[in-house]
C-alpha cells in the first residue's frame, strides 16, 4: 500500500500542530513511530485514506461511531440543523426531546446537563459529588481513562492501593494527593481503600465494563460490593460510561448489568458523531448544579442543536429492533475466527468480547486488569498493527483499545477482516 501523502501531510503537520496530531492516540508512537495515516473520507464501514486505500473501520474513533460513517438518518438531521443555525445559546425543544430519551433509556439519570466531551462530563460529575458530599477525595481503578482533566489524568504508584502519582506534567501532587488508586476487579483492595480513606472519599469513578485497557468485564459481584462499600462509606457511586453508554444495549451497562451509579457520564456515542457530553443522576444530587445549587458548570456549546439533533437521530438508529442482536452476532464470528486463527499458527492470545466490541492481547495471561492487559506484547501488537494496515484494515494504533464493530458491518466485511487476520497471523508466526 502506498502511504506518500499521508507521510507528506504528516511532515507539513508536524511544522504547525504539536506532533502532527490532534490527540496524542493518533500517532504511530505506540506501534513504532512514523506518519500515521491520514483519512479524508468515510462511509459506511469504511475509509479511505489520502493516498486513496480503503479500510475496514474498527477504530470507530474511538468508540462514538457504532451506526456507520455518514449514517443517512443521521446525515439528513446535522444538515437540517445546519439550516436552522447550528448554536442559539438559548433553550431549545430538541435538547428537553433528548434529555427525555436518556432518561427513558438510563432511568437512574433522574436530571442531566449536556457539555461537550466526556472530559467535562467525568470532570463535573466529581465536582457535583463532592459538593453533595462535602468531601475531597476521590477513588478510581488503575488503568481506566476518564478524560484528561487534571484529577483523572492520576496513576496508581506501587502497592495494591496508593495516593496517585501525577501522571502528566502541570498537574499539581496536591491535586493528584486526593486520587485513590485502585485495582479493578479486586475488591478486597477496594475495601481497604475504603477502610483507610473512606470517610473523606466523595465519589468512586468506575466504568463497569473497563473499555479502555482494551474491553474487560467485572467479575461477578464487583460491581455490587463496590456499590455496598462506597455507600456505607457515605460516598457516591459514578459511572463513565462514555465509552460504554449505547455501546452494548439501548442504554448503558448499568442497564445490562442491573447496576445502578449516583452519577452517570456519557458521550461519544450520543452525539452521532458530533461533539457531546451528558452527566446525570439522581434529583437530589444533581440539584447541587447551577442555577438550582452552588456546583458551577456552564457551556457556550452546550445543548447545540447540531449535536443534539444529531444524537438524537443516532438513539433513533439504535432503537431499532435487532441492532445490538446483529452486533453481538458479528462479534461472535470474529472472536471465532480471531480465535481459531491464533490457534492454527500458535499466536498466543487472550480475546476478551463484550457484543460489538472485543479487544485481543498478545498474552497468554487472562486480562481482568491493567496489570494483566500490560503484560500484552508491544512488540508483537504493533507489527499486526502493521500487518492488518496494509490489509485494509484499521485497528487503533495502541494495545489498549478495542476493535469496535458498528451496525454498517456486514457478514462479508467481517470475514474478509478474518482473512487478513489469518495472513497477519501466519506473518507473526513465521518470524
Ligand atoms: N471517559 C472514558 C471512559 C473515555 O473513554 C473517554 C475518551 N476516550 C473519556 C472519558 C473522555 O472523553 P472525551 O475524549 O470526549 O473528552
Amino acid at each position: 500500500m502506498n502511504h506518500e501523502n499521508s507521510a507528506r501531510l504528516h511532515e507539513k503537520a508536524l511544522d504547525c500542530i504539536v506532533g502532527g496530531v490532534n490527540s496524542p492516540s493518533r500517532s504511530f508512537k505506540a506501534v513504532g513511530g512514523g506518519a500515521p495515516v491520514a483519512m479524508e473520507r468515510a462511509q459506511g464501514a469504511y475509509f479511505w485514506d489520502v493516498d486513496g486505500n480503503r479500510y475496514i473501520d474498527y477504530l470507530a474513533a474511538y468508540g462514538p461511531i457504532i451506526t456507520g460513517h455518514a449514517h443517512p438518518h443521521i446525515t439528513k438531521a446535522i444538515v437540517r440543523a445546519a439550516e436552522n443555525g447550528t448554536l442559539y445559546g438559548t433553550p431549545t425543544p430538541w435538547e428537553v426531546q433528548f434529555a427525555e430519551m436518556i432518561r427513558e433509556a438510563i432511568p437512574s439519570m433522574e436530571k442531566i446537563r449536556f457539555n461537550n466531551s466526556g472530559t467535562e462530563a467525568v470532570m463535573t460529575c466529581i465536582r457535583v459529588a463532592r459538593a453533595y458530599t462535602n468531601r475531597i477525595k476521590i477513588i478510581k481503578f488503575a488503568g481506566c481513562y476518564h478524560g484528561h482533566s487534571d484529577l483523572v489524568l492520576v496513576a496508581a504508584g506501587s502497592g495494591p492501593s496508593t495516593l496517585g502519582i501525577p501522571d502528566s506534567a502541570g498537574i499539581p501532587q496536591s491535586i493528584a494527593n486526593e486520587v485513590i488508586t485502585v485495582p479493578f476487579n479486586d475488591i478486597d483492595a477496594y475495601a481497604d481503600a475504603i477502610k483507610k480513606w473512606g470517610s473523606e472519599v466523595a465519589g468512586v469513578l468506575v466504568e463497569p465494563i473497563v473499555g479502555n485497557f482494551g474491553i474487560v468485564e467485572p467479575k461477578p459481584g464487583f460491581l455490587e460490593e463496590v456499590n455496598r462499600l462506597t455507600h456505607e462509606a457515605g460516598a457516591l457511586v459514578i459511572y463513565d460510561e462514555v465509552i460504554t453508554g449505547f455501546r452494548f444495549c439501548y442504554g448503558g451497562a448499568q442497564n445490562l448489568l442491573g447496576v445502578t451509579p449516583d452519577l452517570t457520564a456519557l458521550g461519544k456515542i450520543i452525539g452521532g458523531c458530533l461533539p457531546i457530553g451528558a452527566y446525570g443522576g439522581r434529583k437530589d444530587i444533581m440539584e447541587q448544579v447551577a442555577p438550582l445549587g452552588p456546583a458551577y458548570q456552564a457551556g457556550t456549546m452546550a445543548g447545540n442543536p447540531a449535536s443534539i439533533q444529531a444524537g438524537i437521530a443516532c438513539l433513533e438508529v439504535l432503537k431499532q429492533p435487532g441492532v445490538y442482536e446483529e452486533l453481538d452476532r458479528l462479534g461472535a464470528i470474529l472472536e471465532d475466527g480471531i480465535r481459531s486463527a491464533a490457534a492454527k499458527h500458535g499466536v498466543p492470545i487472550q480475546l476478551n468480547r463484550v457484543k460489538g466490541a472485543l479487544a485481543v492481547y498478545f498474552t497468554d495471561k487472562e486480562v481482568v486488569n491493567y496489570d494483566d492487559a500490560q503484560t500484552a506484547d508491544s512488540e508483537t501488537f504493533g507489527r499486526f498493527f502493521r500487518l492488518m494496515l496494509e490489509e485494509g484494515i484499521c485497528l487503533a494504533p495502541s494495545k489498549y483499545e478495542a476493535w469496535f464493530i458498528t451496525t454498517a458491518h456486514t457478514e462479508a466485511d467481517v470475514r474478509e477482516t478474518l482473512a487478513a487476520v489469518d495472513r497477519s497471523f501466519a506473518a507473526l508466526a513465521s518470524t
